[in-house]
């Protein structure tokens, strides 16, 4: 018996029949593969795969060590990957000429749940979608990543799509490349007779026309058309419009003509009814403790909340069992873990260095100079949200007296993230430079 298949069965005393049954007999040790620092264990699909990963690797580390006195790195991984080990992915091509999505029919105002971080925001939708061209035009909505802007313009197309009216969902980058291409073909005419004659123009995501000059300009012209023929306009941005850098004057104001709505990140309550209504539309069963539980680890992005919901569905689907909270407590650590797994607090003492223009060394000194203090906050924000690092490790990190300190500042800053807008805007900036990079 290899030694891999020898650790295999000490597992079966440490764990219960019914769990070894259902995961462990399905792994298989490689041993052709195996080295004494490094042992792979290969499973029948990528769920398994991973929730074995995160489950027993500890305890299977653990294993080798008392059999072998050395404790090798674990790797779970699928028959494919040995095989197709250096074989590329194949890559995926969009069709370039799409330049309209359509809309999602499930982005309906039954399906948007409302609470006092949306409710203006959506009031003013459910208005507009009731008198469009009238009232609050354009109406103008913006907010952080995933809280629900796309949808509820969506919501707005979707009631006046069904009484016929002709309606275009574009972002402004499909917007800005139709423009170019257009240009380019001469037929700009086109262009101007698709959006200058719509009913409804949801324009999503505008931040993405700055600095774009001669977009602004085209879509200016096609603002005061639609305007002055009586027809709706709802754009979406993740900021105020006044925020948007290298937007023309003359179109920020046009942008606050109507009506401008913020969507804040939704309370507890308000993610307890979005968790309890998705999982009816989809048909989820969980218990209370497992709701209120995802409500409070998800900080505020609706969308990471339906990614939770669906990795807890299908593994609950393959693994025929029913939900609980230590099943739901593995799923949010193997999901937080993947998203943390790659950044490091180097990475962000060097972005945050980079973008602000304070050296690293002057973000982990005493320095109470008000750049510094100010870039020593973000740094500290983003390592504890972004990185896997524990308060005593970035206290010594950030050379600060103990984790009570950061704990202290971890405080200041959520203060701060509350009441200054300016602020928040630049940790959601950083943030994502740091996670897309
Ligand atoms: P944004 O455009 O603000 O980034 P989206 O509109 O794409 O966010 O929303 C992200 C996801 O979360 C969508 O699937 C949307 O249906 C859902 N969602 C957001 N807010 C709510 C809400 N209040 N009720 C129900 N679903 C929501
Ligand atoms: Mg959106």
């Amino acid at each position: 018996m290899s030694v891999g298949q020898e650790i295999l069965e000490m597992l079966k005393d440490e764990i219960s029949e019914n769990e070894y049954n259902r995961y462990i007999k399905q792994l298989k040790f490689d041993e052709k593969s195996s080295l004494i620092d490094h042992a792979y264990f290969v499973a029948p699909n990528k769920l398994i795969a991973s929730w074995i990963k995160t489950k027993y690797s500890e305890k299977l580390a653990h294993l080798f060590e008392i059999k072998t006195e050395s404790r090798p790195q674990i790797s779970i991984v699928l028959e494919s990957d040995l095989k197709g080990r250096g074989k590329k992915a194949k890559k995926e091509t969009a069709p370039s000429n799409v330049i309209q999505s359509l809309l999602n029919a499930s982005h309906t105002f039954e399906n948007f749940v409302m609470g006092g971080s949306n409710q203006f925001a959506a009031t003013a939708a459910k208005s507009v979608s009731e008198k469009p061209g009238d009232i609050y035009n354009p109406l103008f909505i913006y907010g952080g990543v995933g809280l629900g802007k796309t949808h509820l313009m969506q919501a707005v197309g979707n009631i006046l799509q069904a009484k016929s009216k002709s309606v275009i969902f574009t972002t402004s980058e499909q917007y800005l490349n139709d423009f170019t291409r257009h240009l380019r073909n001469s037929t700009m005419e086109r262009f101007r007779e698709k959006y200058r004659k719509c009913d409804l123009l949801l324009i999503d995501d505008v931040q993405f026309f700055s600095g774009k000059t001669e977009t602004q300009e085209e879509f200016f012209h096609t603002f005061e058309q639609l305007r002055n023929d009586g027809k709706q306009i709802i754009m979406t941005s993740d900021k105020h419009p006044k925020k948007i850098a290298g937007m023309s004057d003359r179109l920020i104001s046009r942008m606050e003509w109507g009506l401008v709505a913020d969507i804040q990140p939704p309370e507890l309550e308000t993610k307890i009814a979005i968790i309890n209504k998705k999982c009816d539309i989809n048909k989820i069963r969980l218990p209370k403790d497992v709701v209120n539980y995802i409500a409070t680890v998800i900080e505020n992005n609706v969308r990471e909340i339906e990614g939770i919901l669906s990795k807890i569905r299908a593994y609950a689907q393959l693994m025929h069992i029913e939900v609980d909270i230590s099943f739901a407590q593995t799923i949010l650590k193997e999901h937080l873990g993947e998203k943390k797994a790659n950044v490091t607090i180097e990475n962000i003492l060097e972005m945050v260095s980079k973008e602000l223009n304070v050296k690293p060394a002057e973000i982990r000194s005493k320095g109470r100079s008000r750049v510094i203090v100010y870039a020593r906050r973000i740094a500290i924000y983003l390592a504890r949200n972004l990185t896997t690092s524990s308060m005593p490790e970035l206290a010594k990190f950030f050379g600060m007296k103990d984790h009570t300190a950061i704990s202290h500042t971890m405080k200041k800053i959520n203060e701060l993230i509350k009441n200054d807008e300016d602020f928040r805007l630049k940790i959601d900036e950083l943030s994502n430079k740091i996670t897309s990079s």
